[in-house]
């Protein structure tokens, strides 16, 4: 089976997507992961990259659906795919659809992680103590929420009216998440 898990920044994809991927066998693809390796690795679009994130921008839909494209033909994952952070915009839905269709796979499940703004922001100030990481700073937060809710907003439209949508309140704690998940996907 494939799976995308979307929501806003901080709503708890990575953690959620890393607790199913233990648990179903599958392979969590993870744009920003994706992303990140290009810089740390200081690949040739690795410095354009560090940019992007480090504003709260967003990558090029070329650079990102390059990415993904490796990762959607390799037959070792093959219907074996979390999606965490991908698609974040209508034209990488479109370009996702596409590339299932050319490679003989569909999703069979879309969460939504709903929380609200000031819930992320919290997680996310907590987080930067944690793991530090370049883009966690309260202006970039911010600027990755406004990019969301102009970018991504769009694609939960597209998703929800589709029958294998699930909605899960995402500001219950991660353990009574996963369970609701779980319990979706072994049904
Ligand atoms: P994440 O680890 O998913 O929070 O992503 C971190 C950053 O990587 C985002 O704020 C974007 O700058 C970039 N990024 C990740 N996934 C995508 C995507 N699908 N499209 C464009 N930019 C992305």
């Amino acid at each position: 089976m494939n799976v995308i898990i979307f929501g806003p920044p901080g709503a708890g994809k990575g953690t959620q997507a890393s607790n199913i991927v233990k648990k179903f066998n599958l392979y969590q693809i993870s744009t920003g992961d994706l992303l990140r390796a290009e810089v740390k690795n200081k690949t040739e679009i690795g410095k354009d990259i560090e940019n992007i994130i480090s504003k709260g921008d967003f990558a090029t839909d070329e650079i990102v659906n390059e990415l993904i494209k490796k990762v959607i033909f390799d037959e070792k994952k093959k219907n074996k795919l979390i999606f965490d952070g991908y698609p974040r915009s209508l034209s990488q839905a479109e370009n996702l659809d596409l590339l299932l269709k050319q490679s003989n796979q569909k999703i069979n499940f879309i969460f939504f992680l709903n929380v609200k703004k000031e819930m992320i922001i919290k997680r996310i100030e907590k987080r930067k103590i944690l793991e530090k990481r370049a883009d966690d700073n309260l202006n970039t937060i911010l600027k990755r929420y406004d990019t969301y809710m102009m970018t991504t907003k769009p694609v939960l439209d597209f998703y929800s009216k589709k029958p294998n949508f699930y909605e899960i309140d995402g500001s219950e704690n991660i353990v009574e998440i996963s369970s609701k998940i779980e319990q979706i996907l072994t049904v």
